[in-house]
This record gives structure tokens, C-alpha cells and sequence, in this order.
């Protein structure tokens, strides 16, 4: 690892933190809040042996200090979570696996993949089959929840949440039937979220663009995005005159720039043209333009304004809820309808879905009864896989086959392989739920369709850096007048304070002065080529990339977003966890990549058929990066189980 001359002023060696190289991973974890044993563990060294932090150092989910949610550095996709995963990928799994052990063990239902979607399959297989159903869930990571995880932080006396990935109950009206059932039955109710949410704590901060030196030629950051005037606002940019010009002409001429067509033409053609063609070809937006737009779509599609058509940016409207895709107002494309509030938020996001999925599978694993106290609740992890109990979830511990026993059409079970500790086991169980990721399936089960293990490759995820940085206070942003600030040529492109929310014992950090999260984003897309390779080139930046590289640019983006106002990195931060989600959002299918074909023959639908004893759940499997997806998938795939059992 290089240094840096300027890691001093940007903090990256202070006292505050120690830092564990683990297989090129860097471990961050604040003193305060690590246990003893786990800071004199820590002092060893070096390690290489790709494994799970917490396991390398002997704390197992027996152990009570064994506590994901409080570890802070590299989460997500973390060290120890995808190595036996990428092996089998890569075909040099098998050679040098031995033979596995046979546990021994029988289930009715064993789920690959303990996410909301896996978690969800539990919980309605035990609902149709009884209480005395014996279910396993196996989770290649060091926590339940896939995505949705929970980032803890402690600061001083403060205890700060945040989502590790799944932010939000995206629009929960439109939820089906069975998810808005799955979460009433669970005590979720919606409706609480208006009072927890402080609507008014930001109503009057607003949005900053930071534009880098590197791309627009000075480092500046300018508030004011969205709700001063245009002119004015881009004035103050460093942007080229005639950028200026144009961004400001198509945000205020409200023209239309397909006239003669009619709306269903207009809509056709602009599904088929992506936003950067429509700006420069339909708009005659200037070049000099683009890297402002550029990362717009960034947080719902991970990729840039290249790979995107600009109907979808049409239907995307608001963005950031301050300012909308500029070109679009006097085309005559129809009204949109009224949105719901994106509000529904439980301090660390969809995290406490899935404790409150545990907590209803597994008695007096995650204590309490309601929504509320779901928040602040201690798991005990201890509880997760005891022998004896109806349902386990096995952490650490990734499937790596699954197949029939016996002939397919008459086969009574299945049996699944799967490394645990480096321990090669298998067991048997009358049926098996795969709600994993769709491009894993076919290396778990090469038996699988020719056409439909074609179909789960194209599941290609987006990669996404989800970061969340625990800053001493947040004065510096009631100074700039700003909650946000889009960063459309950073490292990060998107800052912002964590979401408002006070719920149970928890209260947000509602004064300036105290403790908060930053939560920024970086989506590694590389443009300019197919949506799909730009997802892949991600995914290999992201597992390549060393900790202290990314530490790097944060402490570097902050210092030279915000150290003119006051905010110094050395100082101000207390912690960092950055949650590497190499294999993140579903695909989602959009008009300018991907054919228009009848829903049934998506990749995903062809994809998730069931074979034999073996169903398919994942949002993956819909197609649909949101938890009412997973939690659909999850049904319809116990629908098929218990159909075929
Ligand atoms: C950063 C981020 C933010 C998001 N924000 C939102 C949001 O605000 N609202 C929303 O509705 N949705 C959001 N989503 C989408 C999110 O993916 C879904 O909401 C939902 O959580 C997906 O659940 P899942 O169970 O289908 O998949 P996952 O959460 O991916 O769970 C699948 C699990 O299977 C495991 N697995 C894979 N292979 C194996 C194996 N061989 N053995 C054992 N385990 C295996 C995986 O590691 C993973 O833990 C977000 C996603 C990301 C990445």
C-alpha cells in the first residue's frame, strides 16, 4: 500500500483508529467501540487468508462479542463472504475440495440466501406448513439481511444507525397483497413513519453541486442547486460559458423538441434514444454540457446518462427530490401522478425488516414486539443455529451445489454442499429454495436448463459503494445551508445527511452540534460501453479496490468539498464504514439495453422456473431491485414447493 503526502492533513494515519490488513482488506474500527479482545487481536498484523474478520480472530455467532452490525471499515460484500463463490465461478472449486462430509442432517426446506427474499421464503413455508416445519438458511455473509444490513456506529456516547444497503420502503402503497400482508403481519405499520420522519429538520437546507477540478477545472462547491434560479445558480460554476448557456436553456425553454410527433411517438422514440443523445441531438445541448448531467441516473440504475434512454429519466422525474432531468416540460409527454413520500425509514432502512423476519422465525432471537423497539433491539446471534430448534440460519456458510437425489422425475429430496470454516458438509432436504443471486444458480446447479442458466447469466447486479461516515457534528452543513450535495465528476457522486428519522428509543441527531452520518455513493460505471459490461467493469473495480484507497478519496472529496467552510477530515471524522456491494440491485430491464418482450419471457422469467424440488426466489427473479419484489419472489417460490411436495 502507497502512502500519500498529504494522509497527515486528511487524517488517514490519526490515533482514533487501528486498522487490521486482512487479504488486502482494511479493517477500521473506532476505539471506543470494539470490544477488548478484538483491538489485541488486531494488533497481529498482516493477514492474507481472505476470511471473515470476525472469524479470523475466533469470534464466532456463538460468541457474544460477535456483532456485524458494529463493525466498521469494508462491510457489505466483505472479506471471507465471496471467495468459495468465485472460485466455483471460475471452475477450480472442485479439484481440490475433497470429499464433503455428510452432516446428516434432514430438513423439509433448506434456502440458499438469508436476504429478505430468503428470510420472507421462511416465513411463508412455516406459515403453510406448520410450525413444526424444519427450516435452514444458509448466508455466505457474517449477517442475515442480503442487502439489507445494518450499520452501526458509536461516538462517543452516541449511538448512530444507518442502512448498510436496503435504504427505504420504496413506495409501499404499491405494494402487492402478500408484501403489504408480510409486513402488517410482522407490525409494520406505515403510517408511523409520518411522525418519525422530521419533515422540517432540512426544509430549509438545500442542494450544493461540487464540481472537481479534475473534470470542470476548479474545485468549487455551489449551493443553491435546484431552488435559485438557473442563471444564477450556474454563474457560479466553473462551467464554460456556453455549458452555462445550454443547461440553463433547457432547464427554462420549455420547448417541445419532437413537435409534429404524438405523445405515444414521442415516448417510442425517446425510449429508444439515451439522454445524453436526446441533450446533444434533440436539445443541441453543447458537449461541454454533459458531465454535469452525467451521473443523474447514478442511483437507481448505476450508470451514467449513456447507458440510460431518456424516457426513463422522463418517468425518473425528480432526482434527489430538489431538481428535475432538464428538456423535458414542454414536450407534451403527459402528467405524472402524485408520488408517495419517500419517508419510510427505519433508522438502519430495511435491516429491521429482516430482524423483524428473525425475530417472528427464531423465538427470543431478537427481543421485543413491535416496530419500534425492532430498532434498537440486541440480536443475539447465539440463537441463530441450535440444534433442535424448528428454524436456523447458518451464517458464514455458502452453498455450493445443490442437486436430486436420485432420478429428477421420482427424486424425494434434494442434497445441498456447502463450505462452512472450510469445512466441505452437505445435507438433504424434501425441497430447496434458491433465493441467492440469479448468476450464482447455475454454478450451484449445472444441471439446470441450458436456456434458463443462459437466462440467470444475464442477471448481471449493480455494483454500488454505499458509505457512511460518522462526522463529529454537522455544523458545517447548517453553515452551507445544504443537507446534499451531488458531486456528478467525485469519487463519490452523491452526499447527503442520513435520513430524519426518530423512532422508539432511537432519536436521530436532530442538532447541529451533535454526531451524524454522511452516507455517500459511488457507482464504479464506466461509460461509454454496454450497460451490462459497465456493471462488470464495476464489480471488478470495487473487489480490487484496497480499503485505504477508498479511505483515501473520501477524507480527499470532503476535505476539498467542504474544508473552505470549516470541515477538516483528521478532525471531523470519527469513523468510516464503506458497504461494498459488488453484487448489488437487481438488473432491471430499460427500453435502450434491453428488447421489449412480454413479461413471461424475460431472462428472469425464463430463469426462475422451477426444477424439480428446486424454486427460485431473489429479486432477481423479478426482475425488480426493491424488497416488495423479493418478498413476491419469496411467495410464489413457496407456492411452487408446496405444490410440488
Ligand atoms: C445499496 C442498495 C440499496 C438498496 N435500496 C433499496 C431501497 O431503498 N428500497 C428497496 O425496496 N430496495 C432496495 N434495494 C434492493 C434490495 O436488493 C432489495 O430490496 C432486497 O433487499 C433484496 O433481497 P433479496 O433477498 O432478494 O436479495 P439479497 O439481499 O441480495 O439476498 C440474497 C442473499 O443470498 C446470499 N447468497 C448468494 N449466493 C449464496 C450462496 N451460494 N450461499 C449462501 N448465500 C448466498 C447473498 O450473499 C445475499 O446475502 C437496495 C439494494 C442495494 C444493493
Amino acid at each position: 500500500m502507497s502512502r500519500d503526502p498529504r494522509d497527515r492533513e486528511l487524517g488517514m494515519y490519526r490515533k482514533i483508529t487501528r486498522r487490521d490488513f486482512m487479504n488486502g482488506v482494511a479493517l477500521v474500527v473506532g476505539a471506543s467501540i470494539a470490544p477488548p479482545g478484538y483491538l489485541r487481536a488486531q494488533d497481529k498484523g498482516p493477514d492474507v487468508s481472505g476470511r471473515d474478520p470476525l472469524l479470523e480472530q475466533g469470534i464466532t455467532p456463538a460468541d457474544p462479542r460477535y456483532d456485524p452490525p458494529a463493525q466498521i471499515g469494508l462491510r457489505g460484500n466483505h472479506a471471507g463472504s465471496f471467495e468459495i463463490a468465485h472460485q466455483l465461478r471460475d471452475g477450480a472449486f472442485w479439484d481440490s475440495a475433497g470429499e464433503p462430509e455428510n452432516t446428516g442432517e434432514k430438513y423439509d426446506l433448506v434456502i440458499v440466501g438469508g436476504g429478505i427474499s430468503g428470510l420472507a421464503a421462511a416465513y411463508f413455508y412455516r406459515r403453510h406448513a406448520g410450525p413444526h416445519a424444519r427450516i435452514l438458511i444458509l448466508e455466505n455473509h457474517d449477517d442475515f439481511g442480503g442487502h439489507a444490513k445494518r450499520n452501526e456506529f458509536q461516538v462517543g456516547k452516541r449511538l448512530l444507525l444507518s442502512n448498510g444497503g436496503t435504504q427505504s420502503i420504496d413506495t409501499p402503497g404499491g405494494y402487492s397483497a402478500v408484501a403489504k400482508g408480510l409486513l402488517r403481519e410482522l407490525g409494520v405499520d406505515t403510517r408511523r413513519f409520518f411522525k418519525a420522519y422530521d419533515r422540517k429538520l432540512y426544509s430549509n437546507l438545500g442542494t450544493a453541486c461540487f464540481f472537481n477540478r479534475e473534470t470542470f477545472g476548479d474545485d468549487r462547491l455551489v449551493t443553491g442547486m435546484g431552488t435559485t434560479p438557473w442563471r444564477d445558480f450556474l454563474a457560479k460554476s466553473p462551467l464554460s460559458e456556453i455549458a452555462r448557456r445550454d443547461i440553463e436553456r433547457v432547464y427554462t425553454e420549455k420547448r417541445d423538441y419532437l413537435p409534429g410527433l404524438s405523445r405515444h411517438e414521442k415516448w417510442a422514440r425517446l425510449a429508444k434514444i439515451s439522454y445524453s443523445d436526446f441533450l446533444t441531438k434533440l436539445c443541441h445541448v453543447h458537449p461541454d454540457a454533459l458531465p454535469f448531467f452525467q451521473t443523474y441516473p447514478a442511483d437507481l440504475f448505476g450508470v451514467g446518462i449513456d447507458a440510460i434512454s431518456a424516457l426513463t429519466c422522463y418517468f425518473e422525474g425528480d432526482d434527489y427530490g430538489s431538481f428535475t432531468y432538464a428538456g423535458f416540460d414542454g414536450m407534451g409527454l403527459g402528467e405524472m401522478g402524485e408520488e408517495e413520500p419517500y419517508i419510510f425509514h427505519f433508522p438502519d432502512g430495511n435491516a429491521s425488516i429482516a430482524r423483524l423476519l428473525v425475530r417472528s422465525l427464531i423465538p427470543g432471537s431478537v427481543p421485543g414486539q413491535t416496530m419500534e423497539d425492532v430498532v434498537t433491539a440486541h440480536v443475539d446471534y447465539s440463537r441463530l443455529d441450535v440444534e433442535g430448534t424448528r428454524v436456523r440460519i447458518r451464517l458464514n456458510s455458502t452453498a455450493v451445489r445443490v442437486r436430486h437425489v436420485g432420478p429428477l422425475q421420482s427424486s424425494q429430496e434434494v442434497e445441498l454442499a456447502y463450505v462452512r470454516d472450510r469445512k466441505l458438509q452437505t445435507l438433504e432436504a424434501k425441497s430447496c429454495v434458491l433465493a441467492c443471486y440469479n448468476m450464482m444458480i447455475p454454478h450451484l446447479c449445472p444441471e439446470l436448463p441450458e436456456k434458463q442458466q443462459e437466462a440467470l447469466h444475464l442477471g448481471v447486479k449493480v455494483p454500488y459503494l454505499y458509505t457512511h461516515v460518522a462526522i463529529r457534528n454537522w455544523t458545517v452543513f447548517q453553515k452551507l445551508g445544504i443537507h446534499q450535495i451531488v458531486a456528478p465528476a467525485g469519487y463519490h457522486t452523491y452526499v447527503a445527511l442520513d435520513f430524519p428519522v426518530s423512532l422508539g428509543e432511537y432519536k436521530f441527531p436532530g442538532d447541529p452540534n451533535e454526531p451524524m452520518v454522511l452516507f455517500m455513493m459511488r457507482s464504479p460505471c464506466v461509460p461509454g460501453i454496454p450497460r451490462r459490461d459497465q456493471y462488470r467493469q464495476g464489480r471488478g473495480e470495487l473487489y480490487s479496490t484496497h480499503f485505504s484507497v477508498i479511505e483515501r478519496n473520501i477524507r480527499d472529496q470532503l476535505q476539498r468539498m467542504l474544508g473552505p467552510a470549516g470541515f477538516d477530515p483528521a478532525r471531523d471524522i470519527a469513523a468510516i464504514t464503506v458497504n461494498r456491494w459488488a453484487h448489488g440491485y437487481a438488473y432491471e430491464y430499460e427500453s435502450l439495453s434491453d428488447p421489449h418482450v412480454p413479461e413471461n419471457q424475460r431472462p428472469c422469467a425464463i430463469g426462475r422456473q422451477r426444477f424439480g424440488r428446486i424454486s427460485i426466489a431473489n429479486s432477481d427473479a423479478a426482475g425488480r431491485a426493491y424488497t416488495d419484489a423479493a418478498i413476491d419472489q419469496a411467495h410464489r417460490a413457496v407456492q411452487e414447493v408446496l405444490r410440488f411436495a
